[in-house]
């Protein structure tokens, strides 16, 4: 009987409290291996030999350099993806020095998204300590691809590889008490207008590149946009000219794009390309490249995975607050599984090079991810997602 698989929650967080020194210690190793995002193949690597020790079958690294393990569940013909992506928006020359002030954790990309990384990492340990079979299988990755421009083709691929998939929970560091349940989806173009250059008195009269590119921005700026679904529009950069007295021979702008609808988003999205193909003065070139393009989504909150973590979250003692963001799961939703983004512990300044974490958090945290996991694993198997 796969729902009679789910452990009592004072076993999970007597067994969670012995796996806080654990996770911590593979936070601070992985976390000092540079990821940035398009070039995790090092901390990949390492990644998977801990998969590896740690007991996992069937431990995979694809090209892109995402990590996958498998426990086996009682019924393998479904599976459950656990996910915590590898890379962070730090260059490889940034010193990554991990230290340890009391209950706290500092380094860059402890928290967003190490720490997920090495905790997702631990769950098969962790349910073998328990003596739980999950009711289908659990995959676990180490992914790449979330930050910055890395627009999801990590998440994506695993999803592509993952045909027999029945949920997903990305896990990110911070946020404890948080679940993500709408994808933002975005799309980001880099326009660029080429013109002839020219004097600015001698040839006057020649179009600018910038004269036009601000056109374009400002008829943009005029797109109603709805804040129901909240949707938005952002040009935000505008880059061009070579001098005061040269008429502009070139200009850039990089505009976003987002929505929690993708009927809202496709929109306009449509509404902008019309803008930017409408006709241009002689000698002007207008190149539009996408540059960001992640779906988005929004599955109900009383539904699929949402009303499992919150029922852990709140045995546990949380005041539950519900998110709208771009995460790794945004690729699952936008597909119609049911899948979600949770948070471990607590902490601040992420995305900068002074991050850290909360370590005491990290028991409560920890034990949430495994109730979720195998009570999300049970509603697969039993068809009640
Ligand atoms: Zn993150």
């Amino acid at each position: 009987m796969p729902s009679t698989q789910s452990p009592p929650l004072s076993d999970v967080l007597n067994v969670a409290e012995t796996y806080v020194e654990p996770i911590v210690e593979l936070t601070t190793r992985l976390s000092e291996v540079p990821a940035p995002t398009n070039d995790e193949a090092l901390r990949a690597a390492a990644v998977r030999e801990e998969l590896e020790q740690l007991g996992y079958e069937d431990v995979t690294e694809d090209e892109l350099h995402n990590v996958t393990g498998r426990i086996a569940g009682t019924d393998s013909s479904l599976c459950l993806l656990l996910a915590g992506h590898i890379d962070t928006v730090f260059p490889s020359d940034v010193n990554l020095t991990v230290t340890r002030e009391g209950d706290v954790l500092h380094g860059p990309g402890v928290g967003d998204n190490t720490v997920s990384v090495a905790s997702v990492a631990m769950v098969g340990r962790a349910l073998r300590d328990l003596g739980i079979v999950p009711a289908v299988d659990i995959v676990v990755t180490g992914n790449v691809g979330e930050e910055g421009l890395g627009d999801l083709r990590g998440m994506r691929a695993v999803v592509d590889a993952l045909p027999n998939l029945g949920g997903a929970i990305a896990v990110e560091g911070h946020s404890l008490g948080r679940i993500t349940h709408r994808a933002v989806g975005s799309r980001r173009l880099r326009v660029t207008v080429i013109g002839p250059g020219g004097h600015s008195w001698g040839q006057a009269g020649l179009p600018s590149a910038i004269h036009h590119l601000a056109r374009i921005v400002a008829r943009l700026d005029a797109i109603p946009l709805t804040d129901d679904p909240k949707t938005s529009f952002n040009a935000g950069i505008f880059q061009g000219g070579i001098s005061v007295n040269t008429i502009a021979p070139e200009a850039v702008a990089v505009l976003d794009m987002r929505s929690t609808s993708a009927k809202a988003l496709a929109g306009l999205v449509s509404e902008v390309e019309r803008v930017l193909a409408m006709p241009a003065p002689d000698g002007i070139d207008v190149d539009v490249d996408v540059v960001g393009d992640r779906p988005a989504g929004e599955l109900p909150a009383d539904r699929g995975l949402v009303p499992v973590a919150t029922s852990v979250l709140r045995e546990l003692g949380f005041d539950v607050a519900y998110d709208t963001s771009s995460t790794d799961a945004n690729i699952p939703i936008s597909r119609g599984i049911p899948a979600i983004c949770i948070g471990l512990t607590t902490g601040g300044n992420v995305h900068r090079v002074d991050e850290y974490i909360n370590i005491s958090p990290l028991a409560k945290g920890f034990a949430q991810l495994l109730l979720t996991a195998t009570r999300s694993a049970d509603a697969i198997a039993t068809g009640q997602l």
